[in-house]
């Protein structure tokens, strides 16, 4: 027999910070990416239309799936919020993509989760499926559900101890467990992420158009970065985490110190100009080795020339023309995307002395 304690028990002794039980239940929340997406809000993200119907419910998945085990891990590491960063010259990275590949690490103590339960319960076998992310399960949904936290304004899961930098993953199973009690929404009349966000890309509270929103533009837009958003990008090169690093619930949000995530050396802090003179293997393997490696290497070119141009430094002009004269190992400076972008930041730097 394996009950609900057992797993949040074992949950712990895994790792994992969080741990709740969410029912597989077509809950109303989960309809409404139908409607997000009908808006345009998903952008270029065409793996959303295609799979939404597989995200209105589980068991559209998993037919046999009674309970959603939700787990959350903490992130947040030492080093400053962007919004406490006043030089335009460096590289503004979101904090999740860090250190190692949350993918990876995550998938594999959740499938370590997954194993012991059906260890467990060996004498009366049931059906599982693991997620991380990737999988067509909207997991915020099922956090709240699960009693992790509630959907912020912001749209991210907030646990009022923990705050939002939290990585989540499942175990969906065919197994009956008492469920938790859902989170309720401890936003209030606050409205600091909504008033703080750089591109204004919440239509409406809870409600974010990716199109607008820098994280979009810098890790899944493939496609070139309009004249106009280009300014909004600001120094960030992937991701953005600035309606996170508003929230209250996150002003003294804990530490991790498990070294998976802390920051590579080559992402720690570092100078614009310093990455853009790194060659393409350098850069590659470090993108890699991360979460970052959703964005192919010449999309992070393309996101860095436009930070350049928009920090307005003689550092960076001198770093854009030294690409004139090429290093050995930039290959990815021949790429069009990657080109168009350069000429737009060295015309933007040209006027400065
Ligand atoms: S991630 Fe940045 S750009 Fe996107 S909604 Fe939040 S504050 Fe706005
Ligand atoms: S900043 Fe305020 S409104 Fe936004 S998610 Fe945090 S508590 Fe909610």
């Amino acid at each position: 027999m394996l009950v609900a304690e057992d797993i949040k028990n074992r949950a712990r002794e895994l790792g994992f910070d969080l741990c709740g039980i969410a029912p597989a239940g077509a809950f109303p929340e989960l309809s409404e990416l139908r409607h997000w997406i009908d808006k345009g809000y998903s952008g270029e993200m065409a793996y959303l239309a295609k799979t939404a119907e597989d995200r209105s419910d589980v068991r559209k998945v998993m037919p046999s799936a009674k309970t959603v085990v939700v787990l959350g891990t903490l992130y947040n590491t030492d080093r400053p919020y962007s919004t406490e960063i006043e030089d335009a010259g460096e590289a503004l990275i979101s904090r999740y993509a860090w250190g190692d590949d949350y993918h990876e690490v995550i998938a594999s103590r959740t499938k370590a989760l997954c194993a012991w339960m059906h260890e467990r319960h060996s004498l009366s076998p049931f059906e599982s499926r693991v997620y991380v992310d990737t999988g067509p399960i909207q997991e915020r949904v099922y956090a709240q559900y699960a009693g992790l936290g509630w959907i912020g304004k912001n749209t991210c899961l907030i646990n009022s101890d923990l705050g939002s930098w939290l990585f989540l993953s499942e175990v969906v199973c065919s197994l009956s467990l008492a469920p938790d009690s859902p989170s309720l929404d401890q936003c209030g009349s606050c409205t600091l992420c909504l008033d703080a966000c750089p591109t204004s890309a919440f239509p409406e509270p809870g409600v974010l158009d990716s199109t607008r929103c820098i994280s979009y533009l810098t890790i899944e837009k493939k496609s070139s970065i309009s004249p106009e958003q280009r300014d909004d990008l600001g120094s960030h090169v992937y991701g953005c985490d600035v309606c996170q690093e508003v929230c209250p619930y996150n002003a003294t949000a804990p530490i991790s110190d498990n070294p998976a995530w802390q920051p590579q050396p080559i992402f720690d802090r570092q100078r614009l100009t310093a990455l853009w003179l790194r060659s393409d293997t350098e850069l590659r393997n470090s993108i890699k080795k991360g979460p970052m490696t959703r964005v192919r290497l010449k999309r992070f070119r393309r996101n860095l020339a436009v930070a350049m141009g928009n920090s307005g430094s003689r550092e960076a002009q001198l770093a854009l023309n030294v690409s004139r004269t090429r290093s050995p190992d930039t290959d990815s400076l021949d790429e069009p995307i990657v080109a168009e972008h350069l000429v737009w930041a060295r015309e933007k730097l040209s006027g400065v002395p």
